[in-house]
């Protein structure tokens, strides 16, 4: 006891202590047995919490609680002593458990803190933003969400590592902590992403108007991006950042903490959208289309988060029944909703233009798997899709190319497939695209073919190209309508005459396989063959080809 962070004491009947000892007494400024004689009613006159635990224990209840004293924090049981039915007196253990509660404080700490930076993390943020906003809604005023997202970070990850990564987010975490006044909550969203929460008043406390607040905001925006405007020293290399600022009010644009943080979210994106290194109010976009604004914000991100795979579908060859490439095919994992189908966000990412990042992420993925494949002697060649508005990027050929080289990939690993009514439109422009293509070694294809209603006369300006794919829907038709199978066949015909290899999309079923194969079309994909397939997944289907394709 003379050692162990305790305190044990004893009263009698009337509360006086015939018994104190312990160690951790010394704590509370006592000595062994300095108490004894003394009152325990004097003694905690003070602390009527240790007041009722004795009063209970001497009506017979053990009483076990936590309790506080002299700064430090005790674990404290009252037993009541017994001589035989009656209550003679209290038996009391204190335990000294400082360390412990400040060790589960720290815990709690470091569960609302952001490791790296020491910001507050977005959980904490939205306790925060929820009791301000209960407190404005009583009292009247404004608020105010900033989100701010750093521009060039990840390509600062990609070139000086994942260390001046960090230090350069922790660097900008300080800077931007001064950028705030004190009253401010700064937190870290995630990522290169921060949130700030504005309390809007006068420095005497008072209550702002509209006008006043949008106007505060804006000037907190411009103090965090002045905050950022010198260059950053990491790993011994100056590095210049920028970030893209979203305002949202309260209770101009919402009510709710979640609604509030989206809206700044969705005005940064409209920032960053224009070049980012400004602010964008929430206002300022309102009424714009709101449900495709998130879906684009979040696919904008989708691609630094990770959050998009490929899938590669078998294109086999019908004569000989094995895999003559694959297509790169695009799915969005995106979180909560499970795998995203292109048809549902790539038409809104070439509205949008994301479309941009999106193909070069692809181009880049697919020819760093097939590197990978490379290594592990598979050799596969691979076609990605490429929109219209990707091939009016002046750098497109490059790109491709470049990627290909890039990887040390074999000239025509990586082929191109272009829709029949991309590239007939804007022909100049495609048929400098194509042969820009041409030369530099990457075989074309051109995509749902016959679905684009081009003549076929038109098919004389886009030389070049190697494949012709058939589109789906007449596929779809064959055997059983007889328009379609002539339809089909005379396509075949046609384009083995232009020196084009027909390539049969959609098949489903084994009568259009068998169909195809009768006309002669040397190359097929659908379902029935197979169906787009993770990397892993497709290793496996071409160990077992041949057999899952008789
Ligand atoms: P697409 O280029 O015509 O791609 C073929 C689509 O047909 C794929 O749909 C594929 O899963 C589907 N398919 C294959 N076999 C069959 C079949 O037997 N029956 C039926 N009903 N469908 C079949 P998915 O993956 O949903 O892609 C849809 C479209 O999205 C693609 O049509 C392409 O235009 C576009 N897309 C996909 N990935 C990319 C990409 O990385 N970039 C661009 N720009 N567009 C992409
Ligand atoms: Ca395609
Ligand atoms: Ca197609």
């Amino acid at each position: 006891m003379d050692v162990a962070p305790v305190i044990v004491w004893a009263i009698d009947r009337e509360g006086t202590i015939n018994e104190s000892r312990g160690h951790a007494l010394e704590a509370m400024g006592y000595r062994s047995g300095q108490l004894v004689g003394r009152s325990i009613w004097d003694v905690y006159a003070h602390e009527p919490h240790m007041l009722e635990c004795h009063r209970r224990a001497l009506g017979g209840e053990v009483v076990r609680t936590q309790t506080r004293s002299g700064g430090r924090d005790y674990e404290t049981l009252c037993l009541p002593l017994k001589q035989g039915e009656e209550v003679s007196g209290v038996l009391g253990v204190a335990t000294d458990i400082t360390e412990r509660v400040e060790a589960l404080e720290r815990l709690d700490y470091l569960s609302a803190h952001d490791e790296l930076t020491g910001l507050t993390k977005r959980s904490l943020f939205e306790r925060h933003l929820e009791v301000a906003l209960s407190r404005t809604a009583r009292h009247g005023g404004h608020l105010a969400v900033l989100y701010l997202d750093l521009d060039r970070v990840k390509a600062i990850n990609e070139t000086l590592g994942h260390d001046a990564g960090d230090e350069l987010l922790r660097q900008v975490a300080e800077r931007l902590r001064h950028g705030v006044r004190s009253e401010d909550i700064l937190a870290r969203h995630s990522g290169d992403e921060f949130l700030v929460l504005l309390n809007l008043t006068q420095p005497d406390g008072s209550r702002v108007g509209e006008g006043e607040a949008v106007q505060m905001a804006t000037v907190a925006a411009k103090r965090l991006h002045d905050s950022l405007r010198v260059p950053f020293v990491v790993s011994g290399s100056e590095v210049a950042v920028d970030a893209s600022i979203g305002v949202s009010l309260f209770p101009t644009d919402a009510e709710e903490p979640t609604a509030l943080i989206r809206h700044a979210d969705e005005a940064m994106y409209r920032s960053k959208e224009s070049g980012g290194g400004g602010t964008v109010l929430y206002q300022e976009i309102a009424g714009d289309r709101p449900a495709a604004l998130t879906l684009t914000a979040d696919l904008f991100r989708a691609i630094d988060r990770d959050e998009l795979e490929l899938h590669y579908q078998p294109i086999v060859d019908l004569e000989a029944g094995t895999c003559a490439r694959v297509e790169a095919l695009v799915r969005w994992r995106r979180p909560e909703r499970g795998l995203v189908p292109p048809g549902d966000f790539i038409p809104l990412a070439e509205e949008t233009g994301v479309i941009e990042r999106i193909g070069e992420w692809v181009v880049d993925e697919t020819c760093r798997q097939l590197a990978a494949w490379q290594r592990r002697g598979l050799t596969i060649t691979a076609s990605v899709n490429l929109s219209l508005r990707e091939m009016r990027h002046p750098d497109v050929v490059e790109r491709i190319a470049g990627a290909v080289e890039h990887e040390g990939l074999p000239s025509g690993s990586l082929m191109v497939e272009i829709t029949e009514s991309a590239a007939m439109t804007e022909l100049p422009r495609m048929r400098e695209v194509m042969q820009g293509l041409r030369a530099r070694g990457v075989p074309m294809a051109i995509d749902d073919f016959g679905a684009g209603y081009s003549s076929l006369g038109r098919l004389r300006d886009i030389r070049g190209v190697e494949t012709l794919k058939v589109d789906r829907s007449f596929v779809s038709g064959v055997p059983t309508d007889d328009f379609a199978n002539r339809l089909v066949a005379g396509i075949i015909e046609i384009s083995r005459g232009l020196d084009l290899i027909p390539l049969a999309e959609g098949i489903e079923t084994a009568e259009q396989l068998e169909f195809m194969t009768a006309c002669g079309c040397p190359l097929g994909q659908g379902f029935h063959l197979a169906r787009p397939l993770p990397a892993d997944e497709l290793e496996n289907w071409l160990a077992s080809a041949p057999a899952a394709r008789s």
